[in-house]
């Protein structure tokens, strides 16, 4: 055992009430991953789900998913719920970054590991974290709009004030607009989160964007295609989709319909196969006692969380042939609006 144990470099088995036996190594027993979701209304999620569980398959496990529809308690016992089911690696893509940290709490006192998947769950002891670059997100988004409007007054819709990330997005935004800011070519004039990622919480904003400045706005950084298109309903309302750069992220249908149509600027596509794909080859791993080795750290407030973190990919008109090629979207469908 000490042999199977001393492989996991980076975790520590020493307090859990299973250090008699590896997580996962339940003789003869199908390795069985749980997977806590945020949510699954943003069409990547599904996405994440669907790859992420026909790898575990591949690779000889099975995946329990349940989805919280965006409740932080409705989250916590479902992982409870996942954790007395006996998985043995829980994944959490969790919808807030400081009410999930007592999930790992509890996994851990189980003796089972826990993933933060493209989210990171703060102040918490969790094992590993896999996302994308998120800062490099919000300067991609950031860079694309000023490249249009490099002067006048922007606009940042941001994402959840509860998911890590939104804050990530924006700390590489304003990386690209402060010093811009700061040297008199662009003014932000309106800068605030949107509720739960939701649309019509960006709609409201950009509502009053629109309305605290007479219209006079030239460029709009939003944070995801989410909030893309509530910005632009608003835009479209005053005559002005398409008139100034909105940016967004994900490569929604919906947006890159959009893209290819001109009312939105660019997306950030971040390959989902390669993060769905990665992290169950770590759940496994995991599941197994094996060490996984990992390049990066992010510091979540409690620890320097070993991470995995991929490269994001800016996409505007002129490149939505990077969708079709990965088989992200179809040509057809891409196109369908464009005579
Ligand atoms: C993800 C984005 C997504 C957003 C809303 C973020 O944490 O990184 O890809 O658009 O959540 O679900």
């Amino acid at each position: 055992l000490a042999a199977t144990l001393s492989g996991c470099g980076l975790v520590s088995n020493g307090d859990n009430q299973e250090a008699e036996k590896p997580a996962g190594a339940k003789d003869g027993d199908k390795i069985v991953i749980g997977m806590s979701m945020d949510t699954l209304k943003e069409e990547r999620w599904q996405k994440d789900r669907d790859i992420f569980t026909k790898k575990v398959e591949e690779l000889g496990g099975e995946v329990k998913v349940l989805a919280a529809n965006g409740d932080d308690a409705t989250q916590l016992s479902q992982a409870e719920q996942l954790i007395s089911q006996g998985v043995d690696v829980l994944v959490v893509i969790a919808h807030n970054a400081e009410a999930t940290a007592p999930i790992v709490e509890k996994a851990h006192k189980e003796g089972i590991k826990v993933i933060a998947y493209d989210r990171l769950i703060n102040n918490s002891e969790v094992d590993y974290y896999i996302s994308f670059d998120n800062v490099r997100v919000g300067e991609f988004q950031a860079q694309a709009v000023i490249d249009q409007a490099p002067k006048g007054n922007i606009v940042y819709i941001g994402g959840a004030d509860t998911d890590n990330n939104a804050h990530m997005f924006k700390e590489g935004a304003m990386n690209i607009l402060k010093p811009l800011e700061e040297k008199g070519d662009i003014k932000i004039v309106y800068d605030q989160f949107s509720k739960d990622w939701k649309p019509e919480e960006a709609l409201k904003n950009m509502e009053n964007a629109l309305t605290a400045n007479n219209n006079d706005i030239q460029g709009v950084v939003a944070a995801n295609d989410g909030t893309a298109g509530g910005s632009i309903q608003a835009l479209t309302a005053q005559g002005m989709a398409g008139k100034i750069p909105v940016s967004g992220q994900d490569a929604d249908l919906a947006a890159v319909q959009r893209i290819a149509e001109g009312t939105q600027l660019m997306t950030v596509y971040k390959p989902i196969n390669a993060i769905a794909t990665k992290a169950a080859e770590m759940a496994v791993a995991a599941a197994k006692g094996e060490s996984i080795s990992t390049e990066k750290s992010v510091n979540n407030g409690k620890i320097d969380v070993p991470s995995i973190l991929l490269d994001p990919i800016a996409v505007n008109k002129d490149n939505l042939d990077v969708l079709i090629k990965d088989g992200f979207h179809t040509l057809e469908e891409v196109y369908k609006n464009v005579p």
